[in-house]
């Protein structure tokens, strides 16, 4: 009865078990980086939130408004965005 077996079954990513990096702003299940989905959701009134998905919420419209949106020119104008606010490509 330890607190680090107590943590175990939280402390992996839930696609792979690597180590987790963020979790998913959708379902809350933890991620590792690998397996992270970064996504700039916009708040209407021109500000951006960086946020993190698992791949199933990526790809999910009910959980990522931009989900419907990946198309490869969306792709292309939200790596300029990116930098536009700073954040690197890279
Ligand atoms: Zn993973
Ligand atoms: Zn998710």
């Amino acid at each position: 009865m330890t607190d680090m077996e107590n943590r175990q079954s939280e402390s992996s990513c839930e696609i792979c078990e690597g180590p987790v990096f963020t979790t998913c702003v959708g379902c809350g299940e933890a991620v590792c980086q690998a397996c992270a989905r970064f996504e700039l959701i916009g708040s209407g009134c021109g500000s951006v939130w960086a946020v993190y998905y698992c791949q199933a919420c990526a790809m999910d419209p009910d959980m990522n408004p931009n989900a419907i949106l990946r198309e490869p020119e969306e792709l292309e104008a939200a790596e300029k965005r990116l930098e536009r606010f700073g954040f690197s490509a890279s």
